[in-house]
């Protein structure tokens, strides 16, 4: 049996985790679980999976949280008790928090477990050199689950890099795909909400409609497969059928195929090298008449330029791209600026930046930190 840590156990990422673990009882057992401050779920987990820790980040929930949990697992709380969850040592470590906060257990993780199951995108974009050093040097692998870097991950499996000439990250389009550009300016939380294909945590789906999500994929595939920006190229599949292509030296292609349900990804990053059953609808190719696919529209969606242009500038660009993008989507989440404003704001940060090449962790959380009130300020 390997042991397992979910970070964000009470997230999309981290109830689909859950999920595939509970199918596959024999094989993995939860050691232990984190969360924000969603308690009550929490709850429900630890007392379900028994593990040996657990830990909330908001404090104002550690004493209900403590009084309904059993004497079997030990409560810890804030970025200690993260930290605690993050370097327990177990087999894998299960990489689900939410956004930029993920960047420093990412890195404890890899200190101390053999691997990273990575969902997380943001820890990636903001210290991606750090982390992958810090990959190579420990001999941790990192194993993605965010479906397009693991259907990536699947196709290369037997590949060595000199062979490989381009991916293509395909991508559904979002929800405001067929909304034409002038009508962006209107388009509401809850609309800009609805994805049409994956049900996901609200940052990552208002990232889904801003594209902003495949500029962040455009950089995580950089770094785990060492690949130059301008080689990684995004394709609008609105049918969601194929989760990426790579494309070999010789003009072979290979694509990988499947239900768009993140089980997939998630028990194939516990599992590798090995698959196992997995009790999911197939697709059926006799319904499938035809497959879509279109070049992204930047002008209509210029999150995904900037991320591509932060991703060529390197250094602190991504962290700081990062960090305003996860301000702004929160105002906008709250309704205090237009879906419109977000590429503007952070346009207007990232003009603003002093980049450094090479940074070190403690640089990258400090222009996290400014980017967030440069953002604040013009809110
Ligand atoms: P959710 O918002 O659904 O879940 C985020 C999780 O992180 C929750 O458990 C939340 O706790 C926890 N959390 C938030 N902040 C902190 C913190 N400071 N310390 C500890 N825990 C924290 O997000 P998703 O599951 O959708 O996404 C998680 C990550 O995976 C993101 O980086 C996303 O981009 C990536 N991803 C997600 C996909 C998906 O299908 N959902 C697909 C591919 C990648 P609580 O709820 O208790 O507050």
């Amino acid at each position: 049996m390997k042991t397992v840590a979910i970070l964000g156990s009470t997230g999309s990422i981290g109830k689909n985790t859950l999920k595939v673990i509970s199918q596959l009882k024999n094989e993995f057992e939860v050691v232990a679980l984190a969360a924000g401050s969603n308690a009550r779920l929490l709850v429900e987990q630890i007392n379900r999976f028994r593990p040996r820790i657990a830990a909330i980040m908001d404090e104002r929930k550690f004493s209900s949280l403590k009084k309904a949990i059993g004497a079997q697992t030990k409560l810890f709380v804030g970025d200690e008790g993260i930290d605690r969850v993050a370097a327990c040592g177990a087999d894998i470590a299960v990489m689900a928090i939410g956004g930029c906060a993920a960047a420093v257990p990412t890195l404890r993780s890899l200190e101390k477990s053999k691997r990273l199951a990575l969902a997380n995108k943001e820890a990636l974009v903001m210290a991606g050199d750090i982390i992958m050093r810090k990959s190579r040097a420990r001999g941790a692998e990192i194993i993605p689950i965010d479906s397009e870097h693991s259907a990536i991950f699947q196709c290369l499996k037997d590949e060595k890099s000199p062979s490989l000439e381009k991916i293509y990250l395909t991508g559904s389009g979002g929800p405001l795909n067929k909304t034409k550009k002038d009508a962006l300016e209107f388009v509401s939380p809850e609309c800009a909400l609805r994805h049409p294909r994956w049900n996901m945590g609200r940052k990552i789906s208002i990232d889904s409609a801003t594209l902003m999500n495949k500029g962040f994929e455009i950089i995580e595939a950089s770094h785990l497969f060492n690949l130059a920006p301008k080689k990684i190229e995004v394709l609008i599949h609105p049918q969601a059928l194929i989760h990426s292509l790579v494309q070999f030296v010789d003009g072979s292609m290979l694509a990988h195929l499947g239900i768009a349900d993140m089980r997939i990804p998630i028990q194939y990053a516990l599992t590798y090298p090995h698959r196992m059953p997995a009790r999911l609808k197939r697709l059926d190719f006799s319904k499938i008449k035809n497959l879509f696919f279109q070049s992204p529209d930047f002008k209509k969606f210029p999150c995904l330029g900037l991320a591509v242009a932060a991703a060529r500038q390197k250094g602190l660009a991504p962290a700081a791209l990062c960090a305003a993008d996860e301000e702004c989507v929160a105002a906008f989440l709250k309704g205090e600026i237009k879906f419109t404003a977000i590429a503007g704001i952070i346009e207007d940060v990232l003009a603003n930046l002093k980049n450094k090449l090479k940074p070190s962790l403690e640089e990258i959380l400090q222009v996290e930190a400014w980017a967030r009130e440069e953002v604040r300020s013009r809110i």
